[in-house]
Parts: structure tokens; sequence; C-alpha cells
């Protein structure tokens, strides 16, 4: 369902491994430019919006963590993808946290690559579209403004929420009375944490609840049905 050739974005100074991802990429059908450095990173996205970057965590000068602090700032809908070695585990837990979407470690599989770029640029287009598409809800005395990403309680109170915890409830609320699985829920936050697996919905989902719920342990917006899901109960408008 991807409506237009999506752009990728290589930057990795060393010649010969860039050159190998974007031949990758380009047989795969995708737009693809490279970059040696943050600055050439910048001349380039200046130009021509980026769906999805790949970025090298070390590079010499501004290295791939700074850059991806630096991306991320200016949005949350490009993907990020970090390109680590072996050795970087700790760098690569600090790129998570600094809004990267996903790592991975050199030497490349080929296949496992293209099939995270796939998958990540299909949430990551899942998550825009949604976003454009849809305005205002009210449930409760809540209003949940998605394209302003502004949660308000009935004290007209703006209650702050995480990118993923904004992805998930947003998710909730544009099916209200249907069971969402953990999986489908998943698809819909970009921002996984480095370990995703069954526990990161519910671990959000918790978090959710004492946000908006009256009384976290008898939930009334958001429903457990177990052994399937979450459901969000509360009428929606
Ligand atoms: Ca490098």
């Amino acid at each position: 369902m991807e409506s237009a050739i999506s752009h990728i974005l290589i930057v990795e100074d060393e010649p010969v491994t860039r050159m190998k991802l974007a031949g990758y990429f380009e047989q795969a059908g995708y737009r693809v430019s490279e970059a040696e450095n943050g600055v050439e990173m910048r001349k380039i996205l200046t130009r021509s919006e980026a769906d999805l970057l790949l970025l090298d965590i070390n590079l010499p000068g501004e290295d791939g963590l700074i850059l991806t602090r630096e991306v991320r700032s200016q949005s949350d809908e490009v993907g990020i993808i970090l390109v680590t070695g072996r050795t970087d585990e700790i760098d690569r837990i600090i790129g998570l946290e600094m809004g990267a979407d996903d790592y991975v470690t050199k030497p490349f599989n080929q296949r496992e690559l293209l099939a995270r770029v796939k998958n990540l640029l299909r949430r990551t287009q899942a998550v825009r579209e949604a976003r454009r598409s849809d305005a205002r809800f009210r449930f409760a005395d809540w209003t949940f403004d998605i394209p302003r990403r502004r949660l308000m309680s009935p004290d007209d109170e703006r209650v702050e929420l995480t990118r993923a915890e904004y992805e998930l409830l947003a998710a909730l609320v544009r099916h209200p009375g249907q069971v969402m699985s953990r999986d489908r829920l998943l698809d819909n936050v970009t921002h996984r944490s480095w370990e995703p697996n069954d526990r990161t919905i519910d671990v959000l989902v918790r978090r959710l609840r004492q946000k908006i719920e009256p009384d976290p342990k008898k939930p009334e917006f958001i429903s457990t049905a177990h052994g399937e899901g979450y459901v969000f109960t509360a009428e929606v408008s």
C-alpha cells in the first residue's frame, strides 16, 4: 500500500558499504540518496523529504546518534534505522532512546534488511495517513485532537503523552468497541522499544490507564479482552 516510491537516504562514510546499501534498495525499486556525513545529509533533506534514513552510527564528526536526535526533533514521521557494528551495543540503545525506530548490525543480511525497511515504511505510512485523515474525538469528558497531538482532560488540562502512548491511544480511539490485538496495536506504534515483545503494548496500556482512567485498577476506557488484546470501551464522538 505504498502509494508513491519511498525515498531512502543512506548516511554512511564508507563508500563500499554505502554503495552496497544503495544497490540493494535501488534494486528493490526505492528512490535512494547517499550522504557521506551530516552536512550532506542536511543538504539532501532540505531539497527532498526522506521517508526513511539509514544512519551509520560511526561517522567522523557528528555521529549517527547526534544526527538521530537532530532529525527526530524535526520530524516524527521519518523512519530511522541505525546501522551499527557488533560492538556498538550501548550506542544502539542510546540511539533508540534518541528516537531511532530500529537498528541493523553489520555485516548485513540483505533479505532481513529489506524486510525491516519495508516493515518500517509500512508502519510510518499508516500512521501518517491516519494522522492526516483524523480530527478530534471526544470520550467521556475528554478531548483528543489527533492531528495536534493534544489530549485534554475533563478539567481542560493538557495531559502529556509520549509518542508511543499517543499512537496507541489514537489507534484505540479510532476503533471504539473493536477488540484490537497486540500485534495490530504494535503496527500503529512507530517507535518500538528496542525489544519489541508481547509486553510492549501491555506496558503502554498500563501507562495510558494511569494517565486517563479515573481508577486505573478498574479501567472504564481501555478494557482488557482476555487472551485477545484491548478494546476502547468509552463512547467516542
Ligand atoms: Ca562508518
